[in-house]
């Protein structure tokens, strides 16, 4: 397992995603039935997941009460070597990205600009699979930790 996070600070508040790389997909599944269960979900435990972006914006204190998140950290992806692609990073990130748009810009799960927004990570998840292997072997990234983009 390699467990990786990654911070963002484009909404002008500082967001982590924290990205996890398990070698087996039941390792995976084992993660988010484990997770969902401490935390109250159900709905992916029975389903056929290969790859998840978990988001969050409020936090326990205690047992039953939740405030505000006031920690960076509002996403978790779990990935699974088994299942891995450029469009199923690309869709996990889709989701951790819209949930943190959400979150600094709209604050509400009803806007469709948020974590849950399944048709969004699979147009984006598409369009940036469709892209990559045309771009890969095209060119060698320089400057790959620059965040801004200006065009
Ligand atoms: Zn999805």
């Amino acid at each position: 397992m390699h467990k990786w996070t990654i911070t963002t600070t484009a909404t002008g508040k500082k967001r982590q995603v924290q990205v996890i790389l398990y070698e087996r997909l039941q390792d995976l599944r084992g993660a988010v039935t484990k997770y969902e269960n401490k935390n109250g979900k159900s709905e992916h435990l029975d389903a056929d997941v290969i790859a998840i972006c978990h988001s969050f914006f409020t936090q326990k204190i205690g047992k039953k009460q939740e405030v505000e998140l006031e920690y960076p950290l509002v996403n978790i992806i779990r990935l699974s070597r088994e299942y891995l692609t450029p469009m199923i990073i690309a869709h996990e990130f889709a989701h951790a990205a819209q949930h943190i748009y959400g979150l600094d810009y709209l604050m509400s799960w009803k806007n469709p600009m948020n974590g849950a927004n399944e048709e969004f990570a699979e147009i984006y998840g598409e369009l940036f699979n469709a892209f990559w292997p045309m771009i890969h072997t095209q060119v060698t990234f320089k400057n790959s930790n620059r965040t801004t983009i200006k065009i």
